[in-house]
């Protein structure tokens, strides 16, 4: 049995939607890596001009680093989630929506809408 075609297009809008938003986020706080297909690179934030290296901004470049660090992981969560909201997306393409990628079996409706991106079901997500 496989996904029907009402249900199917719904998630397609979902995710749709979703991945127009995720890209949206990372534009604001990475760079799109022109070298690899949808990856991302945080940005680094400019606080104070590099080039004075006076001993007072010490703490300032010291901000500006855990503040990179920041972006970073909030970066590759965007990142991750986006790329499971595509792969989702190919599935519906593909027709193997809706099965888990894991055992194969086929996943309810009320976990897909739960995660229109949901790759596993419940038992192998460890949920
Ligand atoms: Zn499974």
């Amino acid at each position: 049995m496989t996904m029907d075609k009402a249900f199917s297009a719904q998630a397609k809008q979902q995710l749709e939607e979703e991945q127009a938003k995720l890209k949206e986020q990372l534009g604001k706080i990475a760079t799109k890596d022109p070298k690899v297909a949808g990856d991302y690179d945080a940005k680094f934030p400019q606080y104070t001009d590099t080039t004075e290296t006076e001993s007072g901004d010490f703490d300032d470049s010291a901000h500006e680093v855990q503040d990179y660090a920041d972006a970073i992981g909030v970066e590759n969560t965007l990142e991750l989630r986006l790329q499971k909201v595509e792969q989702a997306l190919g599935r519906i393409e593909s027709g193997s929506y809706g099965v888990c990628s894991n055992c194969k079996a086929e996943q309810s409706k009320e976990r897909l809408e739960a995660d229109f991106a949901a790759d596993t079901c419940p038992d192998c997500a460890g949920a």
